[in-house]
């Protein structure tokens, strides 16, 4: 196929987001349709993006004394009825099991929409003392909520996630843990995929089936919406007591468990694609992208050598870095060199004849930035390394800027009614809690409360005028 024609079957990102978001997904290989609807297959490539946040996770979670363990995919019905707002919030959404085989089940299970009811039951098993506590397990796998309306990563029927469930003496220690993982949830936002937040609580109307409250991450993406980035969830007792979760404290009284849940999704990997990429296709953020560096022989045919230094480099390079050699003779440099913006690869290096003579190489950033770079060969590891921080550090400063540029302060409500219909980003409002106000903001805009920030509230509620007793950050979201 010829390079142009490639690209040109991208639409552009600024005409249609929604359609530029599925090409570039599909060209790119991150994922395919699947025969199940509502379900996507996830591609080896796009697979390999989720495994670098997993794996990066994975590292903070064992720094901060966490271990994996694996629960049951199904949660038998009267299980999951145990605790009453929880059933009631996941009920529309929950797949069920009533067969098996030919046999109809005495009793329904749920394919686990999320997996409260069955960890708490072990958990009553497995506390009995304070000295039992903390519990701070996560698992890794995937759950099962019936969408309408599905997008690749954004929202799917079953998707795959991590979830954490922990178990403490205090209220203190439980929502020191929510802060905790919050923290690990902005640095992995922030430091490894590039993506700006806003942190604070959920107001109770938005907040997790079950839950005192919930702590969330939101991202904001080109089209102005909001995206919920990840959730830390302080249960109070409420499961405890649904479960009976009790233990015997120091004062030798029995009493029930603190206990949170936590998550982020592959849904991450579709934010990524949406804030990073261009009408060239992907952008990966350097921490996370399977292929850092392609190196692209040129005129190799005409100079054995040159194939030969290329490998050579790039085995060099692979002992710090995720390398790739382009060595496919059917294609021309030009080609691959489309391809490799296709699939996001943060950094080219291009190594042709005349820079063997020259001893160098030529650097290509992704983002355009510094044009064609002849660097000495000797050297180049460092260059590589720091290039590839710069690159990160671009990224996030570029979504930063977004983000500030779309974030609002409207001194009247009905200026921001209309920045919130508009999908311009998010708008601050001053709130006085009441959930009458929240419900008109919503009526007349179609957006929601994203997040209220630990930050003071000031002056009247935008919406009656009564004293704001916090700040709210509405829009309209995925
Ligand atoms: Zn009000």
């Amino acid at each position: 196929m010829e390079a142009k024609a490639w690209v040109r079957e991208i639409p552009r990102k600024q005409d249609n987001l929604s359609d530029w978001y599925t090409a570039v997904l599909l060209k790119a290989e991150m994922v395919d349709y699947s025969p199940v609807r509502g379900c996507m297959v996830i591609r080896p490539y796009g697979w390999a993006v989720w495994e670098a946040i997993q794996r990066w996770l994975d590292g903070e979670f064992r720094r901060t004394g966490h271990q994996t363990a694996a629960f049951p995919l199904f949660v038998p019905e009267s299980l999951l009825r145990r605790e009453a707002e929880h059933v009631q919030g996941f009920a529309p959404q929950v797949a069920w099991v009533t067969h098996g085989g030919e046999e109809e089940l005495a009793e329904r299970l749920a394919i686990r929409p999320t997996s409260e009811a069955i960890i708490m039951p072990m958990y009553a098993r497995w506390i009995q003392s304070y000295r039992d506590l903390p519990i701070l397990i996560l698992q890794w796998g995937s759950v099962v909520r019936w969408e309408k309306a599905t997008r690749p990563f954004l929202r799917t029927t079953e998707f795959f996630w991590h979830e954490g469930h922990t178990a403490h003496r205090t209220a203190e220690e439980a929502d020191e843990e929510c802060r905790l993982i919050l923290d690990i949830y902005r640095r992995l936002l922030e430091g490894e995929l590039a993506l700006p937040v806003l942190v604070g609580r959920k107001p109770s109307s938005e907040k997790f089936a079950g839950a005192d409250w919930t702590y969330t991450l939101e991202a904001l993406m080109p089209d102005g919406q909001a995206i919920q980035a990840g959730t830390s969830h302080f249960l109070g007792q409420n499961f405890a007591r649904a479960f009976d979760v009790k233990f015997l404290d120091r004062d030798n009284t029995e009493k029930y468990v603190w206990t949170t849940s936590w998550a982020v999704t592959t849904r991450l990997v579709g934010a990524l694609v949406l804030a990073h990429g261009d009408d060239r296709g992907l952008f990966l953020p350097p921490r996370v992208a399977p292929i850092q560096i392609v190196v692209v022989p040129i005129r190799f045919e005409d100079d054995p050598r040159v194939l030969e230094r290329a490998r050579a480099l790039a085995a060099a390079l692979g002992e710090r870095f995720r390398v790739k050699v382009d060595d496919r003779e059917e294609y021309t440099p030009g080609w691959k060199f489309n391809e490799w913006e296709l699939r996001g690869v943060p950094l080219r290096i291009e190594l042709g004849p005349r820079d063997l003579e020259q001893a160098q190489a030529v650097l290509v950033a992704r983002d355009g930035e510094g044009g064609k770079r002849p660097v000495p060969l000797a050297g180049l590891v460092e260059v590589v390394d720091s290039e590839l921080a710069a690159i990160q550090r671009r990224m996030f400063a570029r979504a930063q800027a977004f983000l500030q540029s779309h974030t609002f302060a409207p001194s009247s409500l009905q200026e921001a009614l209309e920045l919130i219909r508009q999908r311009r980003g998010f708008v601050r409002l001053p709130w006085c809690l009441d959930q009458g106000c929240e419900d008109r903001v919503r009526e007349e805009t179609g957006g929601s409360p994203r997040v209220i920030p630990e930050e003071p509230a000031e002056g009247p509620c935008l919406v009656c005028g009564r004293p704001a007793q916090a700040v709210v950050y509405f829009a309209r979201a995925y």
